[in-house]
């Protein structure tokens, strides 16, 4: 079988609720693309990227020319080209983000033509995983945190994560007690500060934190500083989770190996795509550490159910509902579990109808913000 084209589609505007956290705002939506890979044997791989025109331009022009013509199961093979066809400006970053979309079409073929779901063509270690759910919600008002967090245990999740972040820290401390209260012992709480603190408010904030029974605290302090990461690991009894901004196997051995990452959230759209998630996924496993990838909607749960040390899916609630309707009868998470499509490759089947509704671009104040630097109190100490 041979790869003989590769297709983008045009950008989908997906309408969601506006969410913040310390360094995103998104007011009411975000654009998605489909990549599509065809075949000479009428088998087409599919794939979502959120990473727009950027990543297009990538693939069609620097990784479609190498990829035309090879066979879809050599996925090494291919990624390899990918890699080597970008890295004199890649390595990290965009780059990887457009190979890792590639590559997650590339499995869906694989499946495809083995017949198998994805989870399983790895090594299916279970067909159920425990799903826990974020809320974007650093915006929130106390009642309507309150209302958020009741709705989600009633969905029936195990766990909750809550957005830190604002400018007064005191505020960050109230919103957790008060959903501890809420949610109360038997239900665990997870915190994600989206790189917004420097290293001492983050030691001064996690000794605070340590009386709520945190399962763990989720970059809290600027992914680039792997040192201050690790240092802030050795001090608190909270495990350090990191992983939605890193890229590739090497740096994933690096953080591991530093000591700066106890809970791995390699995101599948952006580390280098499913071929190099395993791979991260087994680093983690010979330092007895979990993987509990930051979200890839509807691609995700393949791979936590793949490997050992699968820990958690996540479910962003406010993304997972609207983009869930991009596709016919998606998986989705029912009393903190969630299993992976069992139909060929990722299982996707596209709801045209959604597609071509979302089609119009919304103003640009309803977009995605410019990604800015968090708050930071005292600002560089
Ligand atoms: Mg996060």
């Amino acid at each position: 079988m041979k790869i003989t084209d590769l297709q983008v589609s045009n950008p989908i505007y997906v309408p969601f609720k506006p969410m913040t956290d310390a360094i995103n705002t998104i007011p009411a939506a975000m654009t998605y693309t489909f990549l599509k890979i065809m075949t000479d044997e009428d088998i087409t791989g599919l794939s979502i990227n959120y990473s727009g025109k950027v990543a297009q331009v990538i693939i069609e022009d620097l990784l479609k020319p190498v990829i035309i013509g090879e066979d879809p199961i050599n996925s090494e093979r291919i990624w390899e080209k990918m890699y080597w066809a970008t890295l004199q400006y890649g390595r990290r970053g965009i780059a990887v983000a457009a190979i890792s979309t590639v590559d997650m079409a590339i499995w869906d073929l694989k499946g495809k033509i083995f017949n198998m779901p994805v989870h399983r063509l790895l090594g299916g270690h279970r067909d159920t995983v425990p799903s826990y759910v974020t809320g974007v919600d650093l915006h929130y008002t106390n009642e309507e945190l309150i209302k958020e967090v009741n709705e989600y245990v009633k969905m029936g999740f195990k766990m909750i994560k809550l957005k830190l972040g604002r400018k007064d820290p005191n505020e960050d401390l109230e919103r957790v007690k008060l959903v501890r209260q809420t949610i109360g012992p038997d239900i665990d709480l997870t915190l994600d500060v989206n790189n917004g603190w420097s290293l001492h408010t983050a030691m001064r904030m996690a000794r605070k934190l340590e009386e709520y029974d945190i399962f763990w605290l989720e970059e809290p302090i600027l992914a680039d500083e792997i040192e201050n990461l690790a240092k802030l690991a050795r001090e608190t009894s909270i495990p350090i989770a990191v992983g939605e901004n890193h890229y590739t196997k090497w740096e994933f051995r690096q953080l591991m190996e530093q000591g700066a990452a106890e809970v791995v959230q390699a995101d599948i759209g952006k580390c280098g795509g499913v071929t190099e998630f395993i791979k991260i996924a087994a680093i983690a496993d010979s330092f007895g550490l979990p993987i509990c990838p930051h979200h890839t909607e509807y691609v995700d749960a393949s791979l936590v159910a793949a490997v050992p040390n699968g820990l958690f899916h996540e479910c962003v609630y406010d993304f997972f509902e609207p983009m869930g309707q991009l596709f016919i009868n998606p998986s989705e998470p029912k009393n903190g579990e969630i299993s992976p499509s069992d139909k060929p490759g990722f299982g996707f089947e596209l709801n045209e109808e959604t597609i071509k509704k979302w089609q119009t671009k919304p103003s640009p104040e309803k977009m995605r913000w410019i990604v800015k630097k968090g708050w930071r109190w005292p600002p560089y100490l």
